[in-house]
């Protein structure tokens, strides 16, 4: 093996538009190589993203290919003892785009040291974001902890150095292979099968992440600000695997939205500023990664509750706008952002139980999982997390669901067995009262607990804090 070759980390970056770090080692080399980096344990806790890891290896092998670029999939314990061993090797340059997380970045730092020490080759590029973590800060340098101000000045600064034009991937000489040992990505999927279900709702590839957001630019966005809040529609784009994955890049989306300007587009950016909000706070308060952003809630009176746990899990709650979401994410590895709201409020609020458990319950079914989004989502559900939800304000299930599943169609698609209850019940069919058509109790569960005393429990164990 030359000197020539170009080594490529494939981390969280499936694509071939706006992927620094692919651009950079084809510009560079001849002959590259992709690589990835399958830790069993990272996946232990995030069973759903194993099949869209294991999907999008699969389509992207096929991209890459046109390119003569070999991806290759090693299956390792442990990132430094691989790496360790890369060092020796010497015949290669590397190259890999920042993925935005407080470990990955301390790595980098190990990696880069590391490499000069060994005389390596190594660039680290910039990865999905708009800005990178430091670049927006408050006047005094100090990080911003409120996301309007925020965004307002994350966006000027991107509109200072939007870059002026797409780098190219360019077509390899030859293919090759460099590593050993190397595994099939059908060694990725998840236990017992329950990812069959998602092939029915996803396909994880760039062109379809791309015909996704043009699909919604051209016939959604318009709407956005009003559709995005009712889960029986369409409303929002439902990019957040293919944006988790790097199966499009956060800049694509600001420049097919700056293109059309349409009404919406800045509404549907300001979500994308809370990602980038929400990556901001997990790297400048990494703490919140293992608990609570806000310190007094460290004291807050949560209770142990495996069977109201395994309720909520399972979509039993008897509450039907929280069911018919449990049973969403479970069945499609994706959920409404109102709903993920409801879900978190009622599992902290009615039932008390620390919103640990919910991040964690996420982060094993979601296929957007993503540390900073999910951490910070469910800290702001709970109150204790920066700009959040006052943790006073609850969401009332019935309200929430005659609200904004007016119609209950969303409740009757995940929750059949209350798809003869009328309108006026489906957000509480425990006031039906008519065992012909729904036998409480047998049929769907009665509510496990009941919503103004949840309530009023709710706010006495916040008072303690
Ligand atoms: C408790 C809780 C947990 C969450 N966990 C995650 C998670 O693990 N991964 C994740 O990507 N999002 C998470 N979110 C945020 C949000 O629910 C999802 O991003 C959104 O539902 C994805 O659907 P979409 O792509 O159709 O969003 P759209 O409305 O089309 O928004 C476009 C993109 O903007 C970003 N975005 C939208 N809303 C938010 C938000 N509130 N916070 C941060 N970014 C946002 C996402 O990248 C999304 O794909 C969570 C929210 C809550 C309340």
């Amino acid at each position: 093996m030359g000197k020539n070759i170009g080594l490529f980390w494939l981390k969280d970056d499936f694509r071939i538009r706006k992927n620094l770090a692919l651009f950079e080692a084809t510009k560079n080399h001849d002959q590259v190589v992709a690589f990835y980096l399958y830790k069993k344990q990272k996946f232990d806790h995030q069973e759903a993203q194993k099949w869209w890891v294991s999907r999008s290896l699969e389509e992207f092998r096929k991209k890459l290919d046109k390119y003569n670029i070999n991806l290759e999939i090693i299956k390792i314990d442990s990132y430094k003892k691989f790496f360790g061993k890369l060092f020796s090797y010497k015949n290669f340059s590397i190259y890999w785009n920042k993925t935005y997380e407080p470990n990955y970045l301390k790595f980098d730092d190990y990696l880069s040291k590391n490499f000069k020490i060994n005389e390596v080759d190594f660039k680290i590029l910039k990865g999905n974001i708009l800005n990178e973590i430091n670049d927006v800060k408050k006047a005094d340098d100090t990080p911003f902890k409120v996301f309007t101000p925020y965004w307002r000045t994350a966006e000027k600064i991107y509109l200072d150095k939007i870059p002026a034009n797409e780098k190219i991937i360019l077509k390899c000489k030859k293919k090759i292979s460099y590593f050993k040992n190397i595994i099939d990505e059908k060694e990725i999927s998840p236990r017992k099968k329950w990812f069959n279900k998602f092939e029915k709702y996803w396909t994880p590839s760039e062109d379809n992440a791309l015909l996704q957001l043009k699909n919604f630019i051209n016939s959604r966005i318009e709407n956005y600000s009003e559709g995005r809040n009712f889960p029986n529609l369409p409303g929002t784009s439902k990019l957040s695997p293919f944006i988790k994955h790097g199966q499009i890049h956060v800049e694509t989306i600001w420049d097919e939205c700056q293109k059309i300007k349409k009404i919406g587009s800045s509404k549907f950016l300001a979500e994308i500023g809370w990602r980038e909000f929400n990556h901001t706070l997990i790297n400048n308060f990494p703490y919140m990664l293992t608990g609570n952003y806000s310190k007094k809630f460290d004291k807050f009176p949560w209770r142990k509750n495996p069977k109201f746990l395994s309720a909520w899990k399972k979509g039993l709650t008897g509450y039907p706008i929280v069911d018919a979401g449990m049973r969403e994410l479970y069945s499609t590895g994706w959920m409404h952002n109102r709903i993920r709201m409801i879900v978190g409020s009622f599992l902290v609020k009615h039932l008390l139980i620390n919103w640990m458990e919910g991040e964690k319950y996420f982060k094993n079914c979601l296929l957007d999982y993503s540390e900073a989004n999910n951490i910070s989502g469910w800290q702001w559900v709970a109150g204790c997390g920066a700009d959040a939800a006052p943790y006073f304000r609850i969401f009332n299930p019935i309200l929430q669901g005659e609200k904004f599943d007016k119609e209950g169609e969303y409740v009757k698609k995940w929750v059949p067995e209350l798809r003869e209850v009328p309108k006026k019940f489906i957000h509480r069919p425990w006031e039906l009262n008519n065992e012909k058509i729904l036998k409480l109790g047998k049929d769907y569960p009665k509510p496990i607990v009941l919503h103004e005393e949840a309530r009023q429990k709710a706010l006495s164990s916040f008072k303690k804090i």
